[in-house]
């Protein structure tokens, strides 16, 4: 679920952090990017409870007492890994055993319910959930930003389908810069 930012954005100014990147990103990809690199330094909101907590509660997910950051972290290096290499399932697979989903019906058709009994996976799953939703909608389209030194992902929305930076006037133009004769496009 796309949501504003707010709670996060207040936890990274008390903490003077820069702002997030683009948190414009499905559940699955936003869990990804809970960190950041921004003029060469590292940012991981997941290394602080109280920023785990803000993004937790902008995402409307569930915390827990310890703050599940060890859970959060394993989901995200999973599902990192199953994006730089699909066949590279074994993590992901692993951690989705921590839940299941239950379905109901409704009036208007199917619903599903994460049932996940740890309560320090609950907000974990959740993300590997999305993460598998857009996996089965756009298997290609789940990308990581094509500069080197940028950690972000995305999902390619774009109509081409050839999005390769995380942002066009961020790491597109940086890497347009540094090549002379620019006729590769991208969009973003
Ligand atoms: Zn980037």
């Amino acid at each position: 679920m796309l949501g504003a930012d707010d709670a996060v954005t207040a936890a990274l100014v008390t903490r003077g952090w820069p702002s997030r990147p683009l948190v414009d990103q499905p559940l699955g990809i936003d869990l990804l990017n809970t960190r950041w690199v921004a003029g060469g330094v590292a940012y991981d909101l997941l290394d602080h409870d109280d920023l785990t907590e803000a993004w937790l509660a902008d995402r409307e997910l569930e915390s827990a007492r310890p703050v599940p950051r060890q859970q959060l972290r394993e989901a995200r290096d999973a599902v990192a890994a199953v994006i730089a290499d699909p066949a590279d399932c074994a993590a992901v697979n692993a951690l989705l055993g921590h839940g299941r989903v239950r379905l109901t019906v409704d009036e208007r058709g199917r619903v599903e319910h994460d049932d996940v009994a740890d309560p320090r996976w609950r907000a974990a799953w959740a993300c590997l959930h999305d993460y598998v939703r857009l996996r089965a909608a756009t298997p290609d389209r789940l990308r990581k930003c094509a500069n080197p030194d940028c950690v972000l992902h995305f999902q390619d929305t774009s109509r081409t389908g050839r999005r390769l930076w995380c942002s066009m006037t961020g790491c597109g133009n940086r890497f347009k810069a540094r090549r002379h004769h620019s006729r590769s496009r991208a969009n973003s």
